[in-house]
């Protein structure tokens, strides 16, 4: 599917950082908040920050007007009549985000591509009231939107195979590295991960077996990661915690016990590097 006019929906922290990259690799962008003032400010901060890279040499003022040049905003839901694919990063709240997506059903074309950065919640429900639900999908960015190179690509249960192939396709031409989650569970990828090892961090400090400055140590220097779990958590900010982990509850609990897989792998003889093939072949 040929994209060429994306349609961003809120203009905060992750929104304008989308409709940043989108705009600097040439798509045309319509960015819409609720209220135009929101936008505004959102396109100040936008050149203000791209101000900077062009006077440390690292864009010059050509990139910068061609990628504002891109961007128009809106605060009317029928301007992204047009647009070949919306992305939604409203706030996180679920009616909000069912609401947004039946009126775009509405005002859009029936095979506008419909995305949601949605970071905790479930796809299919987001889209329940969509028409055509198979062009809907979930594209999930990380913060710094401008600055990070990942975004997951998350299947609802009514998505198609066509519309990850199309979504896929724009997150690689944003410049990202666009990863499949193949279900909508809970935390798709990189929270259902990463979660598990921060909550098994937190256990360790509660149950007394470190303190957590030397988790944290035990982490970066044993496993080279650039933060420990401790600080990672202060990093993203500890008030979302309990809302992710409510969301994580879905989840069965962690199983210790060898994952049949591995059993499997093993017992081809499949030890890794040193007999030339585990989980991948070398
Ligand atoms: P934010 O509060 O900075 O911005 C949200 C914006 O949405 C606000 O400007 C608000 O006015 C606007 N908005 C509200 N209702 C709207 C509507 N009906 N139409 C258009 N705009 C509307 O929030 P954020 O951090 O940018 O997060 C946005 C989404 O991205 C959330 O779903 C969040 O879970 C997700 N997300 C956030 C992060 C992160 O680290 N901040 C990372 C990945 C995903």
């Amino acid at each position: 599917m040929d994209i060429k006019t994306i349609g961003v929906l809120g203009a905060g922290q992750m929104g304008s950082g989308i409709a940043q990259i989108a705009a600097s690799k040439g798509y045309s962008v319509i960015l819409r908040d609720i209220k135009q003032e929101f936008c505004d400010k959102a396109l100040e901060k936008m050149k203000a920050g791209l101000d900077k890279r062009v006077a440390k040499g690292k864009a010059t003022a050509e990139d910068v007007a061609a990628t504002m040049a891109n961007i128009s905003t809106t605060e009317n839901m029928a301007d992204l009549k047009d647009c070949d694919m919306v992305i939604e990063a409203a706030v996180e709240i679920l009616d909000i985000k069912k609401g947004i997506f039946k009126e775009l059903g509405e005002i859009c074309r029936a095979d506008t591509i419909m995305c949601t950065n949605t970071s905790s919640m479930s796809i299919t429900e987001i889209m329940s009231d969509l028409k055509n639900p198979e062009r809907g999908a979930g594209m999930h960015f990380f913060f710094p939107v401008t600055a990070m190179k990942l975004v997951e690509i998350i299947r609802g249960e009514k998505t198609s195979d066509a519309t990850v192939a199309a979504v896929k396709e724009v997150g690689a031409g944003i410049g990202k590295a666009p990863v499949e989650c193949k279900t909508d569970t809970p935390g798709f990828i990189v929270n259902r991960c990463l979660f598990a090892f921060m909550l098994e961090a937190v256990h360790c400090y509660e149950d007394g077996v470190a303190s957590l400055e030397d988790i944290d140590t035990a982490i970066k220097m044993g496993l080279n990661h650039p933060l420990g779990p401790f600080e990672m958590m202060d990093l993203s900010g500890l008030d979302t915690f309990p809302h992710v982990c409510e969301t994580m509850e879905a989840l069965p609990v962690t199983d210790w016990s060898t994952p049949e897989s591995i059993k499997k792998l093993v017992k081809d003889g499949k030890f890794g590097r040193k007999s030339g093939e585990g989980w991948y072949n070398y």
